[in-house]
């Protein structure tokens, strides 16, 4: 497994590794969700390819940049035992030198739900990406389900910009308990980590009532409302139920794929979640 900081590096790498190349870009802290995600390009490619870096530009002012856990030893350790060829970790300086004015913006769907309220993030997302695809050059990248409306960007921006790799959505892994693995998720106090379990279970509950039938909307979305509304450790900044592809938000009857999502705060952590209701 090599080990590349700079972004020549990074490219001297990967011109060495056979295609197809599978590329898992992440922020590190590395847990089983982003494992699964090294799994099954280790399974479907020639050679992996794993990026670990804190984007600062999809931190919006008084977000977590600074504090977002870190562990290097531990993260490594993780793409070494998954398989992974390559590993790209540059410094901030690295990826933005001074001067860097470019930014890729993607329109239409970043204006509502994650984009609404965390302006600016999408910009971060889609610029960061399209850099590192630019830098690994991969044949398939994955991404993760639990971040439903950034997979949707991302394949947004690979299609408006032409960009020569396919995008594979992997499903959300979570605890035994239901809490979807993030990274934050060790911010959370005991206390929190308990009332944070209502998603999950507000989730399982829409998707219990959408399958014996339930098809209005406002109705769906008020059952995960009111299960995160009755934490009172729980700040909800969205529920959205939308249809899945345009992220329009649905009051009538659900004809086709629908996206529930949800972002909550518990203390200083925020929260994300979501499942497909499928017709
Ligand atoms: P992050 O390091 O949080 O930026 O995430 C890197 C990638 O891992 C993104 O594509 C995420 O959607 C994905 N990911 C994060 N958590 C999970 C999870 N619990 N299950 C599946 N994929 C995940």
């Amino acid at each position: 497994m090599r080990i590349a900081h700079t972004i020549a590096e990074a490219r001297a790498a990967r011109a060495d590794l056979p295609a197809t190349c599978g590329f898992v870009p992440t922020m590190g802290f590395l847990h089983a969700g982003h494992r699964t995600l090294m799994d099954h390009a280790r399974a479907e490619c020639q050679s992996l390819a794993i990026s670990i870096f804190v984007n600062p530009t999809q931190f919006g002012p008084g977000e977590d940049f600074e504090r977002y856990p870190r562990d290097e030893v531990r993260d490594l350790a993780m793409c070494e035992a998954a398989g992974a060829d390559l590993v790209f970790m540059p410094t901030v300086h690295e990826m933005y030198p001074a001067g860097a004015t470019t930014t890729v913006t993607v329109g239409g769907i970043t204006s509502v739900l994650e984009g609404a309220h965390r302006p600016g993030h999408f910009d971060g997302v889609a610029t960061v990406v399209s850099k590192l695809f630019h830098i690994m050059q991969p044949d398939r990248a994955y991404f993760g389900q639990k971040d439903a409306q950034q997979l949707l960007v991302i394949r947004s921006m690979v299609r408006d910009l032409d960009m020569p790799v396919t995008i594979v959505a992997c499903p959300t892994v979570r605890e035994p308990d239901g809490l979807a693995l993030s990274s934050r998720n060790v911010y959370l106090s005991p206390e929190e980590r308990m009332q944070a379990l209502s998603l999950s279970r507000g989730l399982r509950q829409t998707a219990a009532a959408f399958t014996e039938g339930v098809r209005n909307a406002p109705r769906l979305r008020g059952i995960v409302e009111r299960e995160v509304a009755a934490q009172p450790l729980a700040r909800i900044d969205y529920v959205s139920l939308a249809d899945a592809d345009m992220l329009a938000e649905l009051d009538g009857e659900i004809v086709a794929p629908a996206l529930l999502s949800m972002a909550v705060r518990f203390g200083r952590t925020r929260l994300i979640d979501n499942a497909v209701l499928t017709p």
